[in-house]
């Protein structure tokens, strides 16, 4: 099917939008990923970059869980808690209440999107830990 929507892509000269959780597909699919979460954009960039600098916490912790066959002695990362319920959403970041890097600001502010440094100028984030006001934190 992958194959199939890829030759369709190619010889029409369209844009496909795959909504997929595996991680796999968009690796071997996809030239840009967006990664959401609870309803809004956590990271986004061409998929090279965003699996190889991820810079988002949630991001991070989605590519630690995507098992590697070449380590299968390793355990796979887990995130503790849920996902939000959109109807009862907290304000701030809503990865706040299962971030292993929440800090001040998280649960009060919706965090902007940033630049990711050293990536190309499409990868962006939106997480506080790239907010130079909180880089002397
Ligand atoms: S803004 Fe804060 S809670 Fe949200 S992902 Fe970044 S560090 Fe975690």
């Amino acid at each position: 099917m992958l194959d199939l929507l890829k030759r369709v892509q190619r010889e029409l000269g369209l844009g496909v939008v795959l909504v997929t959780h595996d991680l796999g597909v968009v690796a071997e699919t996809c030239d840009r990923v967006i990664v959401l979460y609870g309803g809004r954009i956590a990271e986004a960039g061409t998929t090279d970059s965003v699996f190889n600098r991820a810079q988002h916490p949630y991001t991070q912790r989605l590519l630690e869980a995507f098992p590697d066959v070449a380590l299968s002695s390793e355990r796979l990362v887990s995130i503790p808690g849920a996902p939000p319920r959109l109807n009862a959403l907290t304000p701030g970041c809503r990865f706040a209440p299962r971030c292993h890097k929440v800090f001040e600001p998280c649960r009060s502010e919706v965090p902007a999107f940033w630049s990711v440094p050293g990536s190309d100028p499409e990868h962006l984030a939106a997480c506080h830990l790239l907010d130079p006001r909180w880089e002397e934190r």
